[in-house]
């Protein structure tokens, strides 16, 4: 009988832990990461490892420790110092810039590089309390690139996948870091190692080669002897659930709402976290060259554009919301009518039934990240466009381009091409919609998230086996 198990590891946990006075309260994440990898670590008699989003009272740990243990579910506890220094500091202050290419933004600071190490080996130590020869584990994202040597070097018997859910950048960009070596022999622990797309496979085999001197063939480097498989696994969403969504009736009082909203208007969306990674002001620049050089979508066009709050105590991310704030007022001071406003403009976060909502009632979603690893609202909006019709435009930056040819892809540095597209896809008659649309739609529900964790589980367990055929 198969007694392995399935260990995952993040730097957050599916369930984030908060206090209403003295009682403790736990959130599940609605977010599809949670759903699909659920599928696994809850099948596979599984754990999930992680941070629970709160710093935690010395006094209710092992309270917290009991109530997630219920649920699979294992805390690591970071304090306030780990917070400051290894999530704010090295993974979002360092890596998040420098891997999304804003590398003057990225700062070097030896203090962060070492919290980051010594939080990297607490994950570590958590882990290794709980796994044995012969389990898997799948360590995700960019917070966490030293745990696959961490626990190779203990554990060589273990599998041993890990995933970046963010861009790797070119070697040229990745070299800037200091603690370059240190970071590439930490996720080379790993047997697998998993990118959203082809093109950040081969920068991290190209940064492998010139900094490490390993070779590779085709997709498999050689370390030390040991083949370790580095592939292209694109994330997904669950379609079913996004489509169904669109199609329940209950939705009908937003829909209602936005459609009496829009008239007969033409609605453009966007959804993004205040990031300068997601091109926000670019394309606000590109929808004020749309109302400027082609005054007949005056009344006829309104752009909806979400922006979920996040870091804007940050100076960039303060600095980012302040000239979001004041170019979306001078647009709207502008070219507002008195029965038109050209942009709503919303910083919050809403719930999956109202996003639905809105990506089911919008004609055209603007996608235009300066970089993202992957971008899942590109496609929420494919999944939700039950009646097949809709344009998206989406950047070539964006990891989803490569999957989702059939959008308008545009280089959101190029205002010119990016006001035209919005033409385009404003111009695009239905046959065309539906075409583009039903192609994109048979893409997003094929490889969906579920795919991307068997497709990703399967290939961990063939280099396993092809290592032991070897040693
Ligand atoms: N999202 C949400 N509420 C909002 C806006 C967005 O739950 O008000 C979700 C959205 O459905 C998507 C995710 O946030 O699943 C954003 O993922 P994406 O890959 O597009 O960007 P990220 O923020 O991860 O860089």
């Amino acid at each position: 009988m198969d007694t392995s198990k399935t260990v995952i590891v993040s730097n957050r946990l599916p369930v984030k832990v908060s206090f209403i006075g003295e009682k403790i309260v736990y959130h599940n994440s609605e977010g599809g990461l949670a759903t699909g990898l659920g599928s696994i670590f809850k099948g596979h008699k599984g754990l999930w490892i992680g941070w629970p989003g709160a710093i935690i009272d010395e006094g209710i740990k092992d309270k917290i420790i009991e109530d997630l243990c219920l649920q699979r579910l294992v805390p690591v506890f970071l304090t306030d110092d780990e917070i400051n220094k290894f999530y704010e500091g090295f993974s979002n202050e360092t890596l998040w810039p420098l891997f999304h290419y804003f590398s003057t933004y990225a700062k070097y600071n030896k203090e962060y590089w070492e919290s980051y190490k010594s939080v990297n080996q607490k994950y570590a130590d958590e882990i290794l309390k709980v796994l044995n020869p012969g389990d898997r584990l799948w360590v995700h994202d960019y917070q966490l690139m030293l745990v696959p040597q961490l626990i190779q070097e203990k554990l060589p018997d273990v599998s041993i996948g890990f995933f970046l859910h963010i861009p790797f950048p070119s070697y040229e960009i990745f070299r800037l870091i200091p603690w370059r070596d240190e970071i590439l022999n930490g996720l080379v622990g790993a047997d697998l190692i998993g990118f959203h797309t082809y093109d950040y496979s081969k920068h991290f085999l190209n940064s492998c080669q010139r900094i490490l001197g390993f070779q590779s063939f085709s997709n498999q480097l050689i370390v030390n002897d040991r083949p370790v498989l580095v592939d292209a696994f694109p994330i997904s969403i669950d379609y079913q659930k996004f489509h169904n969504l669109a199609a329940n009736r209950v939705l009908r009082q937003h829909e209602k709402t936005l459609i009496e909203r829009k008239g007969k208007s033409k609605l453009m969306i966007s959804v993004d976290r205040l990031d300068y990674s997601k091109g926000i002001l670019n394309r606000l620049m590109a929808f004020e060259q749309l109302l400027e050089q082609h005054p007949e979508y005056i009344e006829k066009v309104i752009f909806l554009q979400l922006v979920v709050p996040s870091r804007d105590t940050v100076e960039h991310y303060k600095d980012l919301k302040e000239q979001i704030d004041q170019k979306v007022s001078n647009i709207n001071a502008r070219y507002s009518t008195m029965t038109w406003q050209p942009i709503y403009y919303f910083y919050r976060s809403f719930s999956q039934e109202m996003l639905s909502a809105i990506y089911k009632t919008a004609d055209i979603a603007l996608v235009t990240p300066m970089r993202d690893g992957m971008n899942l609202v590109s496609k929420e909006y494919v999944a939700s466009r039950i009646k097949h019709k809709g344009v998206l435009v989406l950047s070539e930056m964006a990891g989803a381009s490569k999957e989702l040819s059939d959008a308008i892809i545009i280089n959101p540095n190029d205002i010119d091409c990016f006001t035209k597209a919005i033409v385009t896809a404003l111009k695009m008659p239905v046959d065309e919609q539906i075409r583009r649309m039903t192609s994109m739609q048979q893409i997003v529900s094929k490889f969906n998230v579920y795919h991307w964790v068997r497709i990703f589980m399967k290939r961990l367990e063939e280099v396993k086996t092809l290592q032991r055929q070897l040693s």
